[in-house]
């Protein structure tokens, strides 16, 4: 049987060189509404063009291989411990292999550990099930898309933005107006509305988890986010901010209970390069997606 680091080692290669089937369709279908004479659309056509080298190639989608967001889901017969170390395994062995970039900074000395692995990085949330098996999704975040992320705290009198969802459409379209071609679009926006300000940020990114052509089950956010997909894609910053239809391929949106207090919009961004991956573990077969 492969050791567990071995599954994982796989399934960081596939993150960081194969870009997500659903991701490639809607640039494909972005390229084709802009028109490849157009700086959109050949912009589009570059990153497909990329993204297969890469793929055919095992190399990184792009230089920047981000930060590690792992979900992991297991059963009884596994250990929390066991699965994080081999995690931390598979990340430096991924790094040695040049699968990942060595992206962990210790921000007080400046210095790179090299591999990846530093305080809270890569990043795991665990939990467990009652079900055998093993679950696991990857997500590898690029520095410059999280720059552009931002949180809002309702009411906002400048956005004229109160405590309802008219409030959060307001700072969805604020966010993207401030990044302004940067954080390498098309994006994809994960919002999190309330929680506090940590666990608002965390559900903005779980949302990113999400397949882009899917239907999110409360029928208001699902409204929402199609109004805001018409709305941003108005907005004419497109590809990389060289203009034009495909400023975002998605909006994901999901709610925590917050304080009486407190209304944050935490809004992720996350850039063309939308790396995710996810593998399965059951009865000692693996399936990766
Ligand atoms: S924002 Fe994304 S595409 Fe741009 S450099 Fe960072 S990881 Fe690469």
């Amino acid at each position: 049987m492969q050791k567990l680091s071995e599954h994982f080692l796989e399934l960081i290669r596939r993150a960081s060189t194969i870009l997500p089937e659903d991701v490639r369709k809607a640039m494909e279908d972005a390229a084709v509404r802009e028109g490849k004479s157009s700086s959109a659309g050949s912009t589009l056509l570059k990153m497909l063009e990329n993204a297969t080298e890469a793929e055919k190639t095992s190399t990184p989608i792009c230089q920047d291989t981000g930060t590690l967001v792992f979900y992991v889901h297991y059963g009884p017969e596994y250990r929390q411990k066991a699965i994080q170390d081999a995690i931390l395994e598979a990340t430096a062995d991924a790094t040695a292999r040049y699968y990942l970039r060595p992206n962990a900074v210790d921000p007080v000395t400046g210095k790179n550990s090299g591999n990846n692995i530093g305080n809270g990085l890569p990043y795991i949330h665990f939990d467990q099930g009652e079900k055998p098996g093993l679950s696991i999704r990857l997500m590898l975040k690029g520095g410059g898309s999280e720059n552009v992320g931002a949180q809002y705290k309702l009411p906002d009198s400048n956005l004229g933005a109160g405590r309802d969802l008219e409030g959060v459409r307001r700072c969805a379209i604020d966010a993207v107006f401030q990044a302004q071609g940067k954080g390498c679009g098309p994006g994809t926006i994960g919002l999190g509305i309330g929680g506090d300000r940590g666990t608002a940020f965390l559900e903005s990114k779980e949302q990113l988890f999400r397949a882009l052509d899917d239907r999110n089950p409360d029928s208001l956010l699902a409204e929402l986010e199609d109004r805001l997909y018409r709305e941003l894609n108005e907005l004419g910053i497109g590809p990389m901010g060289f203009g034009g239809k495909t400023t975002v391929l998605g909006v994901k949106i999901g709610t925590r209970h917050r304080l009486p207090a407190c209304y944050f919009v935490s809004v992720s961004y996350i850039c063309w390069a939308y790396r995710r991956a996810s593998m399965i573990l059951k009865e000692g077969k693996v399936s990766y997606d």
